[in-house]
C-alpha cells in the first residue's frame, strides 16, 4: 500500500462517516503526490499525517428560545484546523445540514485556499446546524447571540477571525460581533464581513463572485478567450451567485439561470442589471424564494432542477458541495461548455471533476477560483489593524491582483508537474507547498 493510500485509510477510520472530510482529503493526497518524491524531508518530519489532522475542534451546546417560548438545542463548531502561516480564518455556516464532517471539509479546504491568496492566514471553520431560514429576526438574534457566548472564549484578532457562509450573512455576523464586543470589553476585528460602519471593508460582499469572475477570466485569456458575448449558467441566488452575475453582466457576459434549493429559473433572453435589482431585493430584504422570479418575468421555473441540463459556454456552480454529479458534468461538457468555475466550496463531485479535466475543458477549482473572499477578509484585517479604511476601486485592484497571482501560481505549479491545465493540482500544490515549508520550520508542533 503507497504512503498516500495508508494514510487516506488511516482519516477514513479515525474520523468515521465524515464522508466530505474524506472526499477533500482524498483530492488533497492525491494532487501532492508527486511533490512528495521531490521533497523527502516533508516525508520524514510526517507533514501529511500531520495536516489532516485539526489542530484543535470545538463542539458547543447552543440553546436559544423562539418567538412562542419554545426552547431549541443546536450544535455549535468551530474546527481550527492550521495556523502555520497565521491566524486561523474561515467563515460560519448554518445550515441544517451541518455536522462535524462539513466542517472538516471546509476548514481543510481552507487551509491551502488562505496559502494561496498570499496573505498571513490559517484554516479554520465554523457553523451550526441551525437553520435560519423561515426564523424572525428577532429569532436569529437570540441564536446568534448564545453562539457567540461560547464561541468568543475561542477566537480574537490574532488567534481565529471568522467571516460568513452559507446562511451567515451581514445579519447574522452584526448579531455575533455586537455580543463579542459586549462580552469581551473590547473593540476589535474578530470578524471580516462586518458592516462598512464598523469596519467592514468595502468591496467584501462582492469579493468572492467578483474574485470568482476575475480567475475564469484569466483562465480564458491564458487559452485566447473571453467572457464577453458567453452564455453562462449560475447556481445558487445567495452571496457570491449575485456578485458572480453582477461582474458578468458588467464584463458582458449573458446570464441564464439561477437556482436555490427549491429550484431553478431559466431566463433565456438573460437576467438583465433590472433584474438583478429585483433578484437583490427578493433574495437580500424579503427572503424569498427564487421561483418568485419566474412568475414575475414569466419564464421557465423547474422545482428541484438544476441548472447544468441547459446549453453555456461558462458554467459557475455557486451554491453547495457536490451540486455537480458525474452526469451534469457529462451533460456540459456535450452542451459544449468551454469553462467551470468553482464559486461554491468543492461543488463537483470527484467523479465530476474526472469528467472535466478528462474532456480538456478550461476548470477552475474552488480552493483557487472562490478565494477572492477569503483575500478581501485578509484585507479587511489590515484595515483594522491599521483603523484606516481603504476605498473600494483600491479593494477591488488588491483582489485584481490577489486573483491573478493565484491563476499564475496554480498554472505554474500545474506545468512543473507535467499536467498543464490541471488547475486541480496545481492549486492543491501551490498552498500545500506554503504551509508544509511552514510546518517544517517550526517544527514539532
Ligand atoms: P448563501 O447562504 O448566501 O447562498 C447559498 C445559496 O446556495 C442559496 O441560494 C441557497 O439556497 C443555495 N443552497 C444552499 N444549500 C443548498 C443545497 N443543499 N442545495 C441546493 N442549493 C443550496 O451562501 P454563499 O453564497 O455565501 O455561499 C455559497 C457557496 O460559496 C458555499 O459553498 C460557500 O461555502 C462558498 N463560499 C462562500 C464564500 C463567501 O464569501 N460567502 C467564500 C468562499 C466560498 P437556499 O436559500 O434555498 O438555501
Amino acid at each position: 500500500m503507497s504512503m498516500i493510500d495508508k494514510i487516506y485509510k488511516q482519516v477514513e477510520e479515525r474520523n468515521p462517516g465524515e464522508k466530505e472530510f474524506h472526499q477533500a482529503v482524498k483530492e488533497v493526497l492525491e494532487s501532492v503526490e508527486p511533490v512528495l518524491d521531490k521533497h523527502p524531508e516533508f516525508v520524514s518530519a510526517k507533514i501529511l499525517d500531520r495536516i489532516v489532522e485539526p489542530e484543535r475542534q470545538i463542539m458547543f451546546r447552543v440553546p436559544w428560545m423562539d418567538d412562542n417560548g419554545e426552547v431549541h438545542v443546536n450544535r455549535g463548531f468551530r474546527v481550527q484546523f492550521n495556523s502555520a502561516i497565521g491566524p486561523y480564518k474561515g467563515g460560519l455556516r448554518f445550515h441544517p445540514s451541518v455536522y462535524l464532517g462539513i466542517i472538516k471539509f471546509l476548514g481543510f479546504e481552507q487551509i491551502f485556499k488562505n496559502a494561496l491568496t498570499g496573505l498571513a492566514m490559517g484554516g479554520g471553520k465554523g457553523g451550526s446546524d441551525f437553520d435560519p431560514k423561515g426564523k424572525s429576526d428577532a429569532e436569529v438574534m437570540r441564536f446568534c447571540h448564545s453562539f457567540m457566548n461560547e464561541l468568543y472564549r475561542y477566537i480574537g484578532p490574532d488567534t481565529d477571525v471568522p467571516a460568513g457562509d452559507i446562511g451567515v450573512g451581514a445579519r447574522e455576523i452584526g448579531y455575533m460581533f455586537g455580543q463579542y464586543r459586549k462580552v469581551v470589553n473590547r473593540f476589535e476585528g474578530v470578524f471580516t464581513g462586518k458592516g462598512p460602519e464598523w469596519g467592514g471593508s468595502l468591496g467584501r460582499p462582492e469579493a468572492t463572485g467578483y474574485g470568482l469572475v476575475y480567475f475564469t477570466q484569466e483562465m480564458l485569456k491564458d487559452d485566447g478567450k473571453d467572457l464577453k458575448g458567453k452564455t453562462v449558467t449560475i447556481s445558487g441566488s445567495g452571496n457570491v451567485a449575485q456578485f458572480a452575475l453582477d461582474k458578468c453582466l458588467q464584463l458582458g457576459a449573458k446570464v441564464v439561470t439561477l437556482s436555490d434549493s427549491s429550484g431553478t429559473i431559466y431566463d433565456p433572453e438573460g437576467i438583465d442589471r433590472d433584474k438583478f435589482e429585483y433578484v437583490m431585493e427578493l433574495k437580500n430584504i424579503r427572503r424569498g424564494r427564487i421561483e418568485e422570479y419566474a412568475e414575475e418575468y414569466g419564464v421557465e421555473y423547474v422545482d428541484r432542477g438544476v441548472p447544468w441540463v441547459y446549453e453555456c459556454d461558462i458554467a459557475l456552480p455557486c451554491a453547495t458541495q457536490n451540486e455537480i454529479d458525474g452526469k451534469d458534468a457529462q451533460t456540459l461538457v456535450d452542451n459544449g461548455v468551454t469553462a467551470v468555475g468553482e464559486g461554491a466550496n468543492m461543488p463537483s463531485t470527484p467523479e465530476a471533476m474526472d469528467i472535466f479535466l478528462e474532456s480538456g475543458i478550461l476548470f477552475g477549482p474552488a480552493k483557487a477560483a472562490n478565494a477572492g473572499g477569503v483575500s478581501v477578509s485578509g484585507l479587511e484585517m489590515a484595515q483594522n489593524s491599521q483603523r484606516v479604511p481603504w476605498s473600494f476601486e483600491e479593494v477591488d485592484s488588491k483582489l485584481q491582483n490577489i486573483m491573478k497571482n493565484i491563476y499564475a501560481a496554480t498554472s505554474q505549479q500545474a506545468k512543473k508537474y507535467g499536467k498543464e491545465k490541471n488547475f486541480v493540482l496545481g492549486a492543491n500544490v501551490a498552498g500545500f507547498m506554503k504551509v508544509a515549508k511552514a510546518m517544517l520550520d517550526q517544527g514539532l508542533i
